[in-house]
């Protein structure tokens, strides 16, 4: 599981330096912007471990056509188009159009494809068919993606509806209620199968007395020939086996100068998963990765996150390298020590606790290299592996990335988000003492303790909660996480230096969840991305149920609405009822239960409302979405040809990089995978 924070839109689009004059901003358009991070120590580390990144990091990039083609069938084709586009259109390339056509490209870069990465809607070109029409004849047929005996003129005819109609493969996920979730949905793990035949063809594979289940469908797209439904597994040979064989290739140059002999064996067992897609095999990996806990260097690599797909089965590919920050981790082993405490405590059903919490392994990592799903957005926050009987038996491993959050952090000072949708100067005195540290800690606890809690009931299926798991997951680690931030205990164990610090996290969620996370959304939207739901749903559950004793308060003031806490005592308790029955929903897979409280609190937005706040967030002239450039790792090669050393440098242009990874990473066919 992934965390994003959005308490962390605040960002600005001028030029921040932080103090040692580090430029973080690299370019901003449309509702996108894109920093640098540094990879502190990266310099003082020895060649060995330099190069066991290096390494890793190919292989993060290797895999980057995968994520394309899984988005929507069309990407790859698309893509390539616009490449080609970039790399050969000869007319003047300062038009209003071109630079329109440019602005296009950044943000399907920065999605993976033509849906947008966090609505999931499809992202409509601003500029017209005819001059799209141009781009394409007059670019070089040598680079264009045409199929054999395609001409330039079929290209057009074959992409100009799947860009420009807008009611054709309008969105990536769909999850509404009540519709063909499959049908309505245009990421690419289904084809010619209705939702109903795919759960028929999972249920029958199903074993609930399995105490150890694989995860089922993680790995495949599901696609029915001469009337049968079949799987066509991601591995060697099979589905994506170009890319797939080039991921192995740099995982065993990486095997070879791993760091640590159970690194090397873990690397040796993904490697096996690779060849096969055995899911079997992919669980004996994460087994095996979870345990080892060794090392200053770790990495995920695989088909990991099932956010893409409606029916929360099929996962995307991503990879993340990354390194550990000594100083930082000390604090969040704080929390890991004491994770049976918090378990222990923790105001849910007692039969739903664990009596032994394992091996909640928390680290804070700096990335060196993000990619797949987890590039250029990153995520501030990781913990896996995913499947529950693993969690249970052998625990998890959870980050928390600081150099994102680092970048995040210093571009966002100063740039009047807080002050305009703050309650009072109280709050904004708060959030500017506390704001850092309180986030922080709730995304260490989040990702220590919160995913990591709670048990099922026994025989429930854990698929059970479908389209809603994502979201009810993060609400019941989120959920922990509120719960305990103003806990004495918290201040005791030296991880706030007093209340008013829980209290700053309280004024930013509730604020975030109830008005300035709504920027987010386009005007007539509701609310789809799993952890914007489980914001609303939290936030304006605990609205309605302190209603009467006004536990918080939403008031209008010179015409603009805000919140305030009244009773931060009364709100925490609130937040634990919510997660007890939360915990309920998911230990005993009351699926009805769940679509209740995510449908009635996380889904619909008030118009007037959300026009207000979006006219306000205008003014302000940021933007919501934040994406990263790699920094570039460059290999040093001594007088025999051995490499001897790896240094960094961090690019100054997003599209470069986007131009780059394309014409270095590319492994599969546009036209058929
Ligand atoms: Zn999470």
């Amino acid at each position: 599981m992934k965390q994003y924070k959005n308490t962390k839109i605040n960002q600005g689009s001028q030029e921040e330096r932080s103090e040692d004059h580090f430029n973080f901003f690299v370019d901003q358009f449309d509702d996108m912007r894109v920093l640098r991070y540094k990879l502190p120590g990266f310099e003082s580390m020895s060649p060995g471990l330099k190069k066991y990144i290096y390494f890793l990091g190919r292989a993060a990039l290797v895999g980057r056509d995968i994520l394309w083609d899984q988005n929507f069938r069309y990407n790859l084709i698309i893509r390539k188009t616009i490449e080609a586009i970039i790399n050969s259109y000869p007319g003047d390339r300062n038009s209003g159009e071109f630079r329109s056509f440019l602005v296009y490209a950044k943000k399907i870069f920065f999605a993976n494809g033509i849906h947008h990465h966090y609505s999931s809607d499809k992202m409509l070109p601003g500029f017209s068919q005819v001059f799209f029409k141009e781009l394409i004849l007059e670019s070089d047929s040598g680079l264009l993606p045409l199929e054999k005996g395609e001409s330039r003129e079929e290209l057009v005819s074959k992409l100009v509806p799947v860009l420009f109609e807008p009611s054709l493969f309008s969105k990536k996920v769909e999850l509404k209620a009540g519709v063909d979730l499959v049908a309505a949905s245009s990421s690419n793990f289904y084809e010619n199968v209705s939702q109903e035949e795919v759960e028929k063809y999972y249920s029958a594979l199903t074993d609930n007395e399995d105490p150890r289940p694989v995860s089922l469908g993680l790995n495949s797209k599901v696609t029915k020939t001469d009337g049968l439904v079949t799987e066509e597994v991601y591995r060697s040979g099979g589905k994506y086996g170009p890319a797939i064989d080039q991921i192995i290739f740099w995982l065993e140059k990486a095997a070879q100068v791993a760091e640590t002999q159970g690194q090397k064996e873990d690397l040796d067992i993904l490697i096996r998963y690779y060849r096969t897609g055995d899911l079997k095999i992919w669980d004996e990996y994460n087994v095996s990765w979870a345990k080892n806990t060794v090392g200053m260097i770790d990495y995920i690599n695989g088909f990991i996150e099932n956010y893409e797909d409606p029916l929360g089965m099929k996962a995307t590919w991503e990879s993340v390298v990354e390194y550990t920050d000594v100083e930082a981790t000390k604090k969040a082993e704080v929390i890991t020590k004491n994770a049976q405490w918090f378990e222990d405590h923790s105001p849910i059903d007692p039969k739903y606790r664990k009596e032994k919490v394992t091996g909640v392994a928390a680290r804070v990592i700096n990335v060196a290299m993000l990619g797949g799903d987890c590039y250029p957005a990153s995520p501030l926050g990781i913990n896996l592996p995913n499947a529950d009987w693993i969690r249970k038996e052998i625990g998890s491993k959870s980050v928390r990335l600081a150099n994102i959050a680092e970048a995040h952090d210093v571009t966002s000072h100063n740039n009047g988000f807080l002050e305009e949708f703050a309650a009072d100067p109280d709050e904004v005195a708060r959030s500017r003492k506390y704001g850092s540290q309180a986030d922080e800690l709730h995304t260490d606890l989040h990702e220590c303790v919160g995913h990591a809690s709670g048990k099922l009931a026994e025989n429930t299926d854990p698929n059970a909660l479908r389209n809603y798991a994502s979201a009810l997951e993060e609400s019941r680690a989120d959920l922990f996480a509120l719960y305990y931030m103003t806990d004495e205990k918290i201040v005791e164990l030296g991880l706030l230096p007093d209340e008013e610090a829980g209290k700053a996290s309280y004024d930013a969620y509730i604020r975030n969840g109830i008005i300035s996370q709504l920027v987010r959304i386009k005007p007539g939207k509701t609310i789809e991305e799993a952890h914007m739901r489980c914001r609303a749903l939290i936030s304006r559950w605990a609205f309605e149920k302190g209603n009467e004793e006004n536990v918080i308060e939403l008031f209008r003031r010179e015409g603009k609405s805000f919140v305030r806490i009244n009773d931060y005592q009364s709100l925490r308790l609130l937040f634990g009822s919510l997660l007890k029955e939360i915990q309920r929903i998911k230990s005993e897979g009351d699926y009805e239960a769940g679509k209740n409280l995510i449908e009635k609190y996380g889904v619909a937005i008030d118009p007037v409302l959300h026009s207000e706040i979006l006219e306000r967030y205008e003014r302000l002239k940021l933007a919501p979405y934040t994406g990263f450039v790699n920094p570039d790792l460059i290999p040093v090669f001594d007088v025999n040809g051995d490499m001897s050393d790896v240094v960094v440098k961090y690019p100054d242009d997003y599209l470069s990089q986007m131009m780059a990874y394309g014409r270095d990473n590319s492994f599969l066919s546009p036209f058929r995978n």
